[in-house]
């Protein structure tokens, strides 16, 4: 009886320790920056999924990564821009591609003001989400080892851009 009552009382801390901790983190969350979930690019999960194929819903609206090496615009250099695929935006522009080695389309800069930028800790990293401002579709993380004059290097996956080539390469 005293055996159960102790493990009755540490399930009852155990409670109260969660729910403090969950509070914390709903606080943070709505004092931190904007988080990405917010804009759903006027349309409900459901639509975005109807609409799009599994694979790249898992990577524009949950937040997936491609495999390395597996996208179609890796190892990708024709002259152009990147659309969002979800909504169509121009993002990036061929003249800032590069190829970084990593195994996903690499860009020095994103075209300004279409990339919005959110502190991402998962995974137990700190990186730095890249989204479509538009429509808040996920690209990838933004790193500060690319090339000159930026730094920059956007790591977007393919599954989450659609080509469109300029007129005179057509
Ligand atoms: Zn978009």
């Amino acid at each position: 009886m005293i055996r159960a009552k102790g493990f009755q009382r540490a399930g009852i801390i155990l409670i109260i320790l969660m729910s403090i901790l969950s509070f914390g983190i709903s606080q943070s969350k709505q004092e931190g920056t904007m988080m990405s979930k917010e804009n759903t690019g006027n349309k409900t999960e459901a639509e975005w999924q109807k609409e799009l194929s599994t694979e790249v819903y898992q990577i524009l609206r949950e937040k997936g990564t491609e495999r390395a090496f597996s996208g179609k615009y890796d190892e990708h250099f024709e002259a152009g821009v990147y659309l969002c695929v979800g909504c169509g935006d121009t993002l990036y522009t061929s003249e800032t591609k590069y190829n970084s080695g990593c195994g996903w389309p690499a860009f020095s800069d994103g075209i300004t003001g279409k990339i919005d930028e959110f502190e991402d800790n998962s995974f137990g990293m700190r990186r730095t989400e890249i989204t479509c401002a538009n429509c808040g579709g996920h690209l990838g993380h933004v790193f500060n080892d690319g090339p000159k004059p930026t730094g920059l290097r956007h790591c977007v996956n393919s599954a989450s851009l659609k080509f469109s080539p300029s007129e005179e390469s057509k």
